[in-house]
């Protein structure tokens, strides 16, 4: 039998001896409820029932708070007393889990496991006696694998070995995604980048590069923004003063030569395409071209995100500088800059897929 015990709140306390001084001051549950108190706080310390394992918690007299009139209003009037000299009222379930009283079975649904003994008792119709324990002092037992319920869990409700086990499936659907081939023609396939003047909707596009899948710069260029005077926030990130703007195209003035490269391409990758795409797509009028737009657009990060967590589960952040560095790849420019980003995003996309494009006749 351990001395010490250690409560859910992380809080040791040790065993009471006969002749401890503080025997006489710490008072039990049932010397509190027949004074209307109840323990205002953890136990400060604990003996063993006469009979088995359960435990007989004490309390310091200091740390009580009175009991609220519904405790003992009501009282059934009737009560057990149990091996450890202790008196429990016999009460209905609603009462007890008014309490926070419950039964052993249902503790251990709640993943809770008493230690001390019962605090109160109920007779069923076929005269059966069940228990009731404090919540409050029963132990948080750990959380069982969903999947083979004898091992603790570890990740997403599963154990150790089943979570690998899982993984290992999804490892594998992931590395015959990634490697299939999907015979792209270089040409169609565009990556694309945007800088923008804020983080927002309203925000304008300020800068768009895109390249295809050979390396070769399509369009490369700043844009005018129509009503955004100034981004503090963002140049700072891309370095696109409204200096640098001021003789650049409007974006209307670009838009038929953009839909003209869209239209002949059978795939847009971005890096979080979704604000890239989110910016972008007004440059069609109807839902249908947005539509038509969408369908050819692949988010480079959602790819580099499900590779991480198959393959890489040291990597925690995916920003394009993060996939690079998974990677290894060298920067051609300057980070954040949509020129090297688009290079950066088409480097990225190469290793997730190296059998992406047509095989040469
Ligand atoms: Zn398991």
């Amino acid at each position: 039998m351990e001395e010490t015990l250690k409560l859910r709140s992380g809080a040791t306390i040790g065993m009471l001896k006969k002749n401890d001084p503080d025997f006489r001051k710490y008072l039990t549950r049932t010397t509190l409820s027949q004074l209307h108190l109840q323990p205002g706080g953890d136990p400060v310390a604990f003996t063993y029932s006469p009979e088995g394992e359960d435990v007989v918690f004490y309390f310091d007299p200091l740390f009580v708070k009175e009991a609220p009139p519904e405790v003992w209003y009501g009282k059934s009037g009737e009560s057990m007393t149990l091996p450890s000299g202790n008196v429990i009222e016999k009460m209905s379930t609603r009462r007890a889990c008014d309490n926070g009283f419950y039964s052993k079975e249902r503790l251990e649904q709640m993943f809770y496991r008493p230690i001390e003994e019962p605090v109160a008792y109920t007779v069923k119709a076929d005269g059966t006696t069940v228990f009731f324990y404090d919540k409050k002092t029963a132990l948080r037992l750990p959380m069982m694998c969903v999947k083979c319920n004898k091992k603790v869990r570890f990740k997403h409700k599963l154990c150790e070995d089943c979570y690998e086990e899982e993984m290992a499936v999804r490892r594998e659907e992931g590395d015959r995604h990634r490697n299939a081939y999907y015979g792209m023609d270089p040409k169609k396939i565009l990556f694309f980048d945007l800088e923008l003047t804020g983080f927002y909707a309203r925000d304008e596009i300020i800068s768009i590069t895109i390249t295809n899948g050979l390396g070769e710069l399509v369009m490369d260029t700043l844009v005018k923004p129509d009503h955004t005077k100034k981004w503090k926030k963002t140049e700072k990130i891309h370095g696109i003063t409204p200096e640098m703007v001021e003789d650049a195209p409007l974006l209307v003035d670009i838009i038929p030569k953009i839909k003209e490269i869209f239209e002949n391409c059978d795939r847009l990758i971005a890096y979080g395409v979704s604000t890239d795409y989110s910016h972008i797509k007004y440059i069609y009028d109807t839902e249908e071209e947005q539509e038509a737009l969408h369908k050819k657009v692949r988010c480079c990060a959602n790819e580099f995100v499900r590779y991480a967590h198959e393959h890489r589960p040291d990597v925690v952040h995916a920003s394009l500088i993060d996939a690079m560095e998974c990677f290894g790849i060298e920067w051609q420019g300057v980070p954040h800059s949509s020129l090297a980003d688009t290079y950066a995003c088409a480097a990225v996309w190469d290793r997730l897929f190296p059998n992406y494009y047509k095989k040469e006749e």
